[in-house]
């Protein structure tokens, strides 16, 4: 009996979190009217950069008189009609509010008693947020336009009238009609198989929230893998993306064995066009991805087990505002090693989580306290704006160090638990803590406290007695770097031949800091060391200007316009001409504008490049470069 009280009184504090869990994010209101189904009906207009159809939402309604409140971002609304039986629709009241720049505008339906069903005509503007248009000649056939979305975190609303929070999950199906020739897909079930006729259906069954709905519509073809696991891609590009992800099974098998079984039915691949502003985005079924992880050598597959993490963490346990979203993040780049440790082996878990920790460590040095929380506050600011290496790296040595404290088998008993106690449901991190407190903390109060719970998640910075990952291989790495950086071999003496990605990128990071602690302890101010015949050394050695692999060339990249190497110039405005993925662009912009000659270098490139990036990559680096108008 007690125990059934006390579950009722958790219970219900838990339904109590759960309400008060205020998404700045959102105008809607879910706790009176709360959307639970969508169908969504579009003719995908290319030559006008737009969708046209309709949406038509089911309410469940807990407050009568409630109006139902939707997120919009610039639609342009043609009428609303509401049913109470669920298919005689008949002409409704609804109002469009005032815009705001981060949160658009409020749509608001009135709804008659009993009224159960909206269905909302509407069409999307050019310029959405969420939406990127490409051109025959931004693929890589050349041929035919391309269009993708990318709603995370808030631009679902730019291209369908939604409750538009993550706390609201819904089921949905559409229909997309396009150019015949063209092939779309959704994160969803296809029902149409991939015939080409230019008329395709789709289902999503379980619940997800609104910044995993997702659609793309170029020339594709697809290539399965196993049974249960494919690739989309351009013609051109599938051969080369289906060997390079071939591991994807292997992955998924892995992350079974941890957490439980997979619960979305199929797990595919679309590698995108390289405008694409992310590495990768976990659309359910059918994670998205930039082709920058093409390496050649499946170097880069990180990518693909941090997107197929999220298929735990993130899709099946979702963030229920964007402040918690290193629950979403933080859990999935922990699981991303895990997958990458039992595929892999340790040394590999090993040098990602080296390289993560010092990502961390320069990102602290830059940001302000309030935004190295890991439950940030956001009101009044622009989600994206806490998309820094704090959820995911900080977030990330947390769970590291509940892991080391508590020991693997019982931490992963644990994880598998909470994957199944929340499946299909959005959570806040006070959520989070009160499960973790009863299901890990209490049971063992003599190891909990070396855990300091309110440090990790409210405090800025990163706990002392925090894990910090080291590599042997990084060690070794080292040593060969001091070598030649002394004189004492020459780079072709550099057994790099059989180095990976990651010992590459720690070599180059480790250089540029010799490089750096060399420059600051150089007596007379302005004398250089001679760092640009240096870079010549080993760019001769390694060619490393004409590096095909994304990371690699960018951390080269980044260290030549710091060391002013001229001889990399041509490949920098080349890499910025032709791949549009933020993590590499803004950087390499920014490292540009630290002088007055970089800066209109900088600007006279973006001015030719940013027709060719998305909305979202563009803002950033809008606000970064302020370049003057004309430019
Ligand atoms: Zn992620």
């Amino acid at each position: 009996m007690i125990y059934r009280s006390l579950l009722t009184i958790v219970a219900v504090i838990t339904l109590v979190m759960t309400v008060n869990a205020q998404d700045y994010h959102s105008y809607a209101n879910p706790s009176g009217v709360r959307v639970r189904h969508v169908d969504l009906d579009w003719d995908v207009l290319f030559d006008q950069k737009v969708l046209k159809g309709s949406a038509t939402l089911t309410v469940d309604r807990t407050s009568p008189t409630e109006p139902l409140i939707l997120d919009t971002r610039e639609l342009k609304i043609e009428k609303v009609e509401t049913s109470t039986d669920g298919t005689r629709f008949e002409a409704g009241t609804f109002k469009l509010g005032v815009s705001d720049k981060i949160l658009g505008a409020p749509l608001t339906v009135t709804l008659p008693t009993r009224a159960t069903r909206v269905r909302i005509h509407y069409s999307t503007s050019p310029g959405a947020s969420g939406l990127q248009w490409l051109d025959a000649a931004q693929t890589a056939g050349k041929k035919d336009p391309f269009l993708f979305t990318q709603s995370e975190a808030i631009h679902a609303r730019s291209w369908i009238p939604l409750q538009d929070s993550p706390a609201v999950r819904v089921t949905y199906t559409a229909r997309v009609r396009t150019p015949r020739n063209l092939l779309a897909v959704m994160s969803a079930e296809n029902l149409s198989g991939t015939a080409r006729d230019g008329d395709y259906s789709f289902r999503m069954r379980q619940p997800i929230p609104s910044y995993l709905i997702a659609l793309a519509v170029g020339d594709l073809r697809f290539r399965p893998l196993t049974r249960r696991t494919g690739v989309y891609a351009e013609p051109s590009v599938i051969a080369k993306a289906a060997r390079e992800l071939n591991d994807t099974e292997k992955m998924v098998v892995a992350t079974e064995r941890l957490y439980g079984p997979y619960r979305w039915g199929r797990y595919d691949i679309l590698v995108l066009p390289p405008s694409f502003p992310y590495g990768g985005m976990e659309n359910p079924r059918l994670t998205f991805a930039t082709p920058t992880i093409l390496a050649g050598d499946k170097s880069l597959v990180s990518l693909i087990a941090h997107e197929l993490a999220h298929s735990w963490s993130g899709n099946l346990v979702t963030n229920a505002t964007w402040r918690d979203f290193w629950l979403n993040e933080g859990f999935t780049t922990y699981l991303e090693r895990r997958i990458l440790e039992a595929v892999y082996g340790r040394p590999r878990e090993e040098m990602e989580a080296a390289l993560g920790l010092r990502d961390l460590n320069e990102e602290i040095a830059s940001l302000d306290d309030r935004d190295e929380i890991l439950h940030l506050d956001l009101k009044g600011r622009d989600p994206d704006d806490g998309s820094t290496d704090i959820p995911y790296e900080k977030g990330a040595l947390f769970l590291r160090h509940l892991e080391e404290t508590f020991g693997r088998a019982r931490f992963d008993r644990f994880l598998k638990t909470y994957f199944n106690h929340f499946a299909f449901q959005s959570i806040t991190t006070d959520q989070f803590v009160a499960y973790l407190r009863q299901n890990l903390l209490n049971e063992n109060p003599a190891l909990a406290a070396n855990v300091p719970i309110e440090e990790w998640i409210n405090q800025p910075g990163i706990p002392a007695g925090a894990p910090k990952p080291t590599s042997p291989a990084f060690g070794r790495v080292e040593e060969q770097a001091k070598n030649w950086l002394s004189r004492k071999i020459s780079p072709k003496q550099i057994p790099a031949a059989k180095w990976t990605t990651q010992e590459w990128l720690h070599f180059l990071r480790y250089v540029q800091d010799a490089f750096e602690s060399k420059a600051a302890n150089t007596p007379t101010p302005g004398s250089r060391p001679p760092t640009p015949a240096l870079m010549a050394e080993l760019d001769s050695a390694f060619h490393l200007t004409r590096s095909g692999n994304s990371e690699i060339a960018f951390q080269w990249l980044l260290m030549s316009i710091r060391n002013r190497y001229e001889p990399a110039n041509a490949r920098v405005e080349e890499f910025l001409m032709t791949i549009g993925r933020r993590k590499f662009i803004r950087p390499l912009y920014q490292e540009l504008a630290k002088t007055p000659e970089g800066k209109e270098r900088a600007c006279e490139i973006y001015r030719r490049a940013r027709p060719t990036y998305h909305p979202i990559a563009v803002a950033s680096i809008d606000a970064d470069l302020k370049c003057p108008a004309g430019n």
